[in-house]
């Protein structure tokens, strides 16, 4: 669903050193910038940019990054030493998520050769500690990334901030659309959509379902004919729903469904949705198979009226297209409290993204216990096994939180025969005791996004672009020190909130 994003690779220094130097300056960074372009890890398009040198050089290509709609991010780079107070003027008009590369051109010192052109030209060391105190003078949140810029630990690290900054990007231009409104009485589905728009840049909207059913009801027949042969090729169809089995029909209902909403989503421009079970008028079935192939497809899906985590799925899903490993909509659902390593059985009532799945899904059809509606068709399956993580946003009413926790996707251990639905087994880190603790206290939702793709560490990136908490549950949560956590967000955020 999206394009690769660009990334801009700008590089500061200044016209202390004599034209000679710059010349070198620039055509350094511009190797740089090609081999960062040329690595395959790297999810985006390095695109090297003239080096800057002036307050007016620096304020036009921060004002260019700006406004460009290609651009996602930038990657800065201190060749040698550039006052920081020339960057004032750009930095300042800047609205674009910053990677500062601390690295220099050569690796190791030339012991034998260095000498003081060397020192003039390779001042990264010093330069970036300039350019560094000015971002955190002016409060500008970015990632720092220390290394050789060959170093595949440092590619790693740029790959995984140039990930979030495409998602990043895509949640500043996303447009969800709720179908129907929140499930009764629920808290924590609940937000300020307004605050979201102003915030993340998501714009939530809602139809009325006579709006998709409307849709739905102009598929042809001949398109229904032919997706149910690609559900046929692509899953283990249960005898009853194939072709001439008793419940064809009713994999008919769900391909004609899912015709009408990808239709719907692609008229739209939307990249996200949320239905609920408690509003359905016209639609013959809840939508099972359809939104497990929609968000095999990029789509961000929500259950309950939950925007916030269509949103987030959609957004987890861009973060992690490149790694394609997969991620879903999810629900903490039941518990295995056994002493040997507690687990949670994570899964919803049908729409779990078949991206996670371990091996070709079963479409099956069962009865849904609420809604009232025909039983629905969807996908059944056990999920890879992996570290993953689950992340949640919540709205506390004067701001919002993010909330993640790192996981481990073990194998089921037994044959689950009577359970309809697809399913994921984690153990959470650092204990179920302490993460289900602590996400409590942080006030998490029971929905959440899962992925396989996206680690700890870029949610939190992720956060920092937004400009909202984040809070982390893994192998180092302690609940004495998570709870101070959490008390000095509530006075740090809140007050960035005023
Ligand atoms: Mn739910």
């Amino acid at each position: 669903m999206n394009t690769t994003p660009e990334i801009w690779f700008l590089t500061g220094s200044q016209h202390l050193y004599g034209p000679a130097a710059l010349k070198q300056v620039a055509a350094n960074a511009e190797v740089i910038a090609t081999a960062l372009d040329a690595d395959a890890s790297i999810p985006a398009k390095i695109v090297f940019k003239p080096i800057v040198t002036t307050p007016d050089e620096i304020r036009a290509a921060c004002i260019e990054a700006s406004a460009s709609s290609s651009c996602a991010g930038l990657i800065t780079w201190m060749h040698t030493f550039s006052p920081a107070k020339m960057w004032i003027g750009g930095l300042s008009r800047l609205t674009k998520p910053i990677c500062h590369l601390h690295t220099q051109f050569n690796r190791d010192i030339p012991w034998g050769e260095i000498d003081m052109n060397f020192m003039n030209l390779n001042q990264s060391a010093h330069g970036g500690r300039e350019y560094g105190h000015m971002l955190t003078r002016m409060r500008i949140s970015r990632r720092v990334i220390v290394g050789h810029w060959e170093d595949k630990k440092v590619r790693a690290q740029l790959a995984d901030w140039a990930a979030v900054a495409a998602g990043w990007a895509a949640m500043q231009s996303l447009k969800v659309v709720r179908f129907g409104d929140n499930m009764r009485q629920v808290s924590v589905t609940e937000g300020d959509k307004v605050e979201a728009e102003q915030v993340f840049g998501i714009s939530v909207n809602t139809h009325g379902v006579g709006d998709l059913v409307a849709v739905v009801n102009e598929a042809f027949d001949k398109d229904v004919d032919a997706l149910c042969a690609e559900y046929a090729d692509t899953y283990e169809l249960v005898p009853e729903l194939a072709k001439g089995g008793d419940r064809h029909d009713s994999l008919r209902e769900a391909a004609r469904i899912e015709l009408g909403l990808r239709r719907f989503l692609e008229d739209g421009g939307y990249g996200a949705y949320a239905d609920t079970f408690e509003d359905l008028h016209g639609l013959v079935q809840l939508p099972g198979l359809p939104t497990q192939r929609l968000m095999a497809d990029g789509y961000g899906f929500g259950a309950e009226g939950d925007w916030k985590h269509a949103a987030l799925v959609h957004v987890i899903k861009v973060m992690g297209a490149a790694k394609g490993g997969g991620a879903s909509f999810m629900e903490d659902y039941t518990y295995h409290f056994d002493p040997a390593g507690a687990r949670c059985l994570g899964s919803h009532m049908l729409e779990i993204c078949p991206t996670i799945a371990d091996a070709k899904p079963r479409c099956e059809i069962h009865p849904l216990g609420i809604g009232g509606k025909a039983d629905p068709v969807r996908l059944v399956f056990n999920a890879s096994t992996g570290p993953a993580i689950n992340v949640s946003l919540v709205d506390l009413g004067n701001r919002f939180r993010m909330i993640v926790n790192a996981v481990e996707s073990v194998k089921i251990p037994q044959p689950m025969p009577k359970l309809p639905v697809a399913r994921v087994l984690w153990d959470a880190k650092p204990d179920l005791a302490t993460a289900a603790e602590a996400w409590i206290q942080a006030g998490g939702a029971h929905h959440t996004a899962f992925s396989f793709d996206v680690d700890v560490e870029q949610v939190e990136m992720l956060a920092e672009m937004a400009g909202v908490e984040c809070v982390v549950i893994d192998e180092s949560t302690a609940m004495r020190s998570f709870k101070q956590d959490l008390r000095v967000g509530e006075v740090y955020y809140g007050i960035r909130g005023l």
